[in-house]
């Protein structure tokens, strides 16, 4: 069966507390759904603002291939602003519940009633297709949803929405929903639910089971509260679980996990690392048991393949590491030492993890360089001039003067001190290069006085997004700060080093 998927990030994804979009990001937001798959994306709320209008209206005049819809009340000035906006598809809704009826719209249940089939008569009458929610419909009394939703059926829905718009459905209860839905419409029934119990996805497959043929999911899940029901888990749940019936959607599941990256970093939500598919750690293996199952056969540990969703396995090594996970980790960078540097590097790396500390790739690349030696791994970044001036009446002035991988660099920039002046020479010379850029700068003062020791703690991003960071103690603030960014420049050159001489 082909489920259909209705993506909302555009609307309820951006209700997030702390977003808000320009339309050019939704532009861009939308362009990139569409090439995922989805068949509907929901544009925006048209009658909110201006710029909302602005960008529903930018996404219609688009040419994307996926249906587009626009949310309105069950007002005429809404649906009419969706239709100025380009929209031939609305979401239109109203509360059925007796406590939004009561407290939110002050309406008695046969007038909000009234108020749905004025609607839907209006979108008809004027050519659109119309979807009908009944929100907050799994607290409604279940006699009147099912008189809402027959009535709207009678009066021409092309379909309705099931929304469970504080997640307070039960699986179980959203499946008899779905069913007397189905059963009184025989429309098309769409399934909307939220993650207030972290039941979003449950209740959206148990819909879906009961015969509902659209799930309204978000990227990343993200939406009101604790979100809606995410495209990734919805989608890969329905392709990979083991239902007797076949689930299909259209979306191209190896561009979920770029899609829900591109959306993370538009909206300023990173994704917490366990989430299921598209977290950090979703295909992540450390210990030693696990990563050995996984280097033997990847389905001992993992229930499905990560580059069925754009992803690659990642192995890490800690306190529970084992042999064969870190040889793995460091062949994929052509490092192959012998037996007992092996067992020289993992006793290192069981140190550190027994101190709590996480070993990313680079870090195990620099403990192998150590054991390796010259004939290992080299530093690629060098210093090898460098000066400030500061001072009142002159703007703070670095020149920086770098060896990479035996080509000499020099960079002068300004700043607005010595430290940001020098980090900013630096930038300049490996912006060049690799497109390095130092994503965060802690300064810290381990003990007191003017001749106290500092700390600099920094992290430095690649192009592709790896992040590392580095630490280091000294004297001077200045000299300090540009010996953390070196060594964090020079841990993450290092793996693309590496993995550029693998390639050639
Ligand atoms: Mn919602």
């Amino acid at each position: 069966m082909k489920v259909r998927i209705f993506d909302t990030t555009l609307r309820d994804g951006e209700q997030t507390i702390g977003v808000s979009l320009s339309p050019d990001q939704k532009l861009s937001i939308a362009k990139k759904l569409d090439a995922l798959g989805v068949d509907a994306i929901e544009a925006g709320f048209p009658v909110i603002s201006d710029g909302e209008f602005k960008a529903v209206k930018m996404i219609t005049s688009e040419g994307l291939s996926c249906e587009i819809a626009g949310l309105t009340r069950t007002i005429k000035k809404d649906i009419d602003a969706a239709i100025d906006a380009g929209l031939n598809y609305i979401h239109t809704f109203i509360a059925t519940s007796d406590i939004h009826l009561e407290y939110k719209l002050h309406m008695t249940r046969d007038q909000a009633l009234e108020k749905a089939i004025e609607a839907v008569e209006y979108g008809k009458s004027r050519g659109l297709q119309v979807e009908f929610s009944a929100e907050d419909a799994t607290r409604t009394d279940r006699e009147f949803l099912k008189k809402v939703f027959g009535e709207v059926a009678k009066a021409g829905a092309d379909r309705v929405n099931l929304p469970d718009t504080v997640g307070y459905a039960t699986p179980e209860y959203m499946a008899e929903l779905t069913r007397d839905t189905v059963q009184v419409t025989k429309l098309p029934v769409s399934v909307h639910c939220h993650n207030d119990f972290g039941l979003a996805v449950a209740n959206a497959l148990s819909g879906i089971h009961a015969g509902a043929s659209c799930a309204h999911v978000t990227i990343n899940g993200i939406g009101e509260r604790a979100g809606n029901a995410s495209l990734e888990e919805l989608v890969m749940a329905l392709q990979c679980l083991p239902y007797d019936q076949k689930y299909e959607t259209n979306i191209k599941s190896e561009l979920i996990y770029d899609t829900s990256r591109y959306v993370s970093k538009i909206i300023g939500i990173k994704v917490q690392p366990n989430k299921a598919i598209v977290g950090d750690n979703a295909f992540g293996h450390e210990s030693g048991i696990h990563t050995h199952g996984v280097l033997n056969n990847p389905l001992t540990y993992e229930p499905i393949s990560p580059e069925l969703v754009g992803r690659k396995r990642r192995l890490r090594v800690g306190k529970h590491a084992g042999i064969h996970g870190m040889n793995a980790m460091l062949a994929d960078f052509g490092v192959k030492p012998t037996e007992e540097q092996s067992q020289q590097i993992l006793a290192k790396v069981k140190v550190l993890g027994d101190q709590g500390k996480q070993i990313s790739d680079v870090e195990l690349l620099s403990i192998a360089s150590d054991v390796l030696g010259d004939k290992g791994i080299k530093r690629i970044v060098q210093l090898t001039g460098f000066s400030v001036s500061t001072g009142i009446g002159t703007m703070p002035y670095a020149f920086v003067k770098l060896n990479i991988d035996g080509k000499e660099y020099s960079g002068t920039d300004h700043g607005v001190g010595p430290v940001d002046a020098s980090l900013n020479a630096i930038q300049k010379i490996t912006g060049k290069i690799s497109e390095i850029r130092i994503k965060d700068y802690a300064l810290a003062s381990i003990s007191g006085g003017s001749n106290a020791l500092c700390e600099v703690t920094i992290s430095v991003e690649d192009a592709q997004g790896n992040r590392v960071s580095a630490k280091s103690v000294g004297e001077d603030i200045v000299t300090t700060s540009v010996q953390a960014v070196i060594d964090g420049i020079n841990r993450i050159m290092l793996k693309k080093m590496l993995k550029e001489k693998e390639l050639s």
